[in-house]
């Protein structure tokens, strides 16, 4: 495939474009409880900026138990099904502003990615309630890695994989935690830092986030910044 040079933006999914009311931690709670006969309300997890994998691996450290690769990928499936459910009854709510520079962005010919936490097929479920699933042809997921460094690490080899040639200083971040500024430093790549999750732009700032901003009101300001910064 031949492979087109283009300025690419990675998103974050929960709290960065989209709020699904607490139904990825309920579809968590309930996919673990359909497969182990059990429900735990995880009051020992965190889900923001959290990965599936890595919550389903502090489940298993908390009950010390192991999984086999093929009982994991029955409760992430699980976990979809759940979410499914949950979502027919109730959509996501979409960050105000987030369809406005996901739209401006496509029209630009910017490449839109994901980082996210969630499971792939839950992201596209998530993404899909509020129709922004058509922006994403690529992304690194939860069910793949537990650490969110390498699920940007694996959303840039998809990029690749999709004919996007992601050169060094055309690429950044966008998401809604500490968790996400890190996993961008870690790569080396720009992170916008939008406060419109549970962290506040101090928080973000602290992280490390090369642009914060409480919210996408200033959509110029945000579209000055990129067209600077991914040469
Ligand atoms: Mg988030």
């Amino acid at each position: 495939m031949a492979k087109k040079r283009q300025p690419t933006v990675l998103f974050d999914i929960d709290g960065t474009l989209l709020d699904t009311h607490g139904f990825g931690r309920e579809a968590f709670i309930r996919g673990l409880a359909h497969v182990t006969g059990e429900r735990d309300e995880l009051a020992y997890v965190s889900f923001a900026g959290n990965t599936d994998r890595n919550v389903l691996d502090q489940v298993m450290a908390h009950r010390k138990l192991h999984l086999a690769e093929a009982e994991t990928r029955r409760i992430f499936a699980r976990i979809a099904e759940e979410l499914r459910d949950l979502l027919r009854a109730n959509p996501g709510k979409e960050i105000a502003g987030a369809r406005r520079l996901l739209k401006h962005l496509a029209a630009k010919g910017t490449a839109l990615g994901l980082v996210t936490g969630n499971i792939r097929a839950c992201a596209y479920l998530k993404l899909g309630s509020v129709r922004f699933d058509r922006y994403f042809g690529f992304g690194g997921f939860g069910d793949e890695h537990a650490d969110r460094a390498q699920i940007a690490r694996s959303a840039l080899a998809a990029a690749q994989a999709a004919g996007v040639e992601v050169a060094a200083g055309a690429v950044c971040l966008v998401g809604d935690t500490p968790f996400d500024v890190a996993a961008g430093r870690t790569l080396g790549i720009p992170v916008i830092g939008v406060a419109t999750g549970k962290y506040g732009p101090e928080d973000l700032r602290k992280a490390g986030a090369t642009l914060t901003m409480a919210d996408y009101s200033d959509l110029d300001g945000l579209l000055g910044w990129l067209g600077e910064t991914l040469k």
